[in-house]
């Protein structure tokens, strides 16, 4: 089918006092119904940019998006006020961040969390809103929800926390959720549980998923598809089977030959000697040039092309390329 989201030729700036930080250079990918599709990178490698982008959440100044369009619904968000970008956040496209007490009022009963945004959205009773509040709290597993949302935050544990916040998140019923590093703050038991509930809820809503995560025992538990950033460009998007047993790009290998297959869980990405490019004077070749074993002249001055594997697979990489000299 049509995509929900299309990202194209995505690229984002940060003027600091030190220079232009290029943080995404260049990034295209889709998201289809009800698939979760996760962005794996280390840290500074532009997920969390990409999607703030997609969310209006760029602090502008110093961020802009110098480039390249997100298409939602008909929509060119990159292109939207500030008001219509508002009744999209939350409603169509909610996100989920990694701390459940930063996103939580501590003042505010969870009742009046969950309800704040749809009956401003949606114009609904006290009462239909109370109604949908019980069913996603039902939804998302906490039981004695009706008790339960006269509580406030700290009356419940972090993994309820959780729960609340991706409660809130679903309340407008979203067709895109956006979930940056989900489980990073939980323990290990809570993290199985909250991704067991991503899958449960995408079963019964379609909703599709944007997981952003460093962990790739996360990305093997839930994920459809994956895209590997570095350096602000995707050098690497597939299946999860391609991209977990068929890699092609070094960069890809390099981190899955760093992590023992049954072991994958909650292992940070730094396998790789060596530390990514200054993103303010980015290299003209490939990012992954200075710690690539398989690096070619080539390699150092010209952009690798985006090879396509197969229908699903892509890869940026010369060694795939046939006019490369090895
Ligand atoms: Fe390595 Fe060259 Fe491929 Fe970049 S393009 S990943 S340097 S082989
Ligand atoms: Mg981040």
């Amino acid at each position: 089918g049509k995509p929900v989201l299309e990202v194209r030729d995505l690229e984002v700036t940060f003027k600091t006092y030190g220079g232009t930080v290029q943080a995404v250079r260049g990034v295209n990918f889709d998201v289809y119904k009800g698939e979760t599709l996760a962005i794996v990178g280390e840290s500074g490698s532009g997920k969390s940019v990409t999607s703030s982008a997609i969310m209006g959440l760029i602090p502008s100044p110093p961020g802009e998006i110098t480039r390249g369009n997100v298409q939602f619904k008909g929509n060119d968000l990159t292109k939207l006020s500030k008001k219509d970008m508002r009744e999209i956040r939350g409603v169509d496209i909610s996100m989920i961040f990694q701390d459940p007490m930063t996103a939580l009022n501590p003042t505010l009963k969870i009742g009046d969390q969950l309800t704040e945004g749809i009956r401003q959205h949606q114009k609904l009773s006290k009462a239909q809103a109370n109604e949908k509040a019980l069913e996603m709290m039902k939804l998302v597993g906490i039981p004695n929800p009706e008790e339960r949302l006269k509580q406030y935050p700290h009356q419940f544990s972090g993994g309820m926390r959780q729960r609340i916040v991706i409660a809130i998140a679903l309340m407008c019923e979203p067709e895109l959720l956006i979930a940056d590093e989900p489980t990073t703050a939980l323990d290990v038991t809570i993290q199985a549980q909250i991704l067991e509930l991503f899958e449960e809820i995408q079963k019964k809503t379609g909703v599709s998923i944007i997981l952003i995560t460093h962990d790739l025992g996360v990305v093997a538990k839930i994920a459809h598809r994956i895209a590997v950033m570095y350096a602000g460009k995707i050098v690497e998007i597939g299946t999860k089977r391609e991209v977990f047993y068929q890699p092609e790009h070094p960069y890809t290998q390099g981190l899955l030959d760093s992590v023992p297959r049954l072991d994958l869980k909650g292992k940070p990405l730094e396998p790789i000697e060596g530390t990514p490019p200054d993103l303010f004077s980015p290299p003209a070749g490939c990012p992954f040039a200075a710690r690539c074993p398989h690096a070619m002249f080539v390699c150092e001055k010209v952009v690798p092309p985006s090879e396509r594997l197969s229908e699903t697979h892509q890869a940026d990489c010369w060694l795939l390329d046939e006019r490369a000299q090895r």
